[in-house]
């Protein structure tokens, strides 16, 4: 939901946990689009949220984590070569 980059479904600051948990399976294949992708919504929430708080300078970091910042703490968390997914529990 632009120009606030707020989930449209949950109202939470996008990516929220359901958009994360889809954005994961849908470039699960393909991290690297992934990357890009949230790269380029990053370029344009940073545009939009500057636009809405013209004088709030101090926020790209945090916008940056929020975009970028937890596919990579996703991925470090588990070793690439480790099993992919082994539900035992269910
Ligand atoms: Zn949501």
């Amino acid at each position: 939901m632009r120009p606030l980059w707020l989930c449209r479904r949950c109202g939470h600051p996008w990516p929220c946990g359901a958009a994360k948990v889809a954005l994961s399976a849908e470039y699960r294949d393909s991290p690297v689009s992934l990357f890009l992708y949230l790269a380029s919504c990053l370029h344009d929430a940073i545009d939009d949220l500057h636009q809405l708080h013209p004088n709030d300078t101090g926020n790209t970091a945090n916008v940056f984590d929020r975009f970028l910042g937890w596919p990579a703490q996703h991925r470090s968390r588990r070793p690439p070569t480790a099993d992919p997914q082994t539900p035992e529990e269910t």
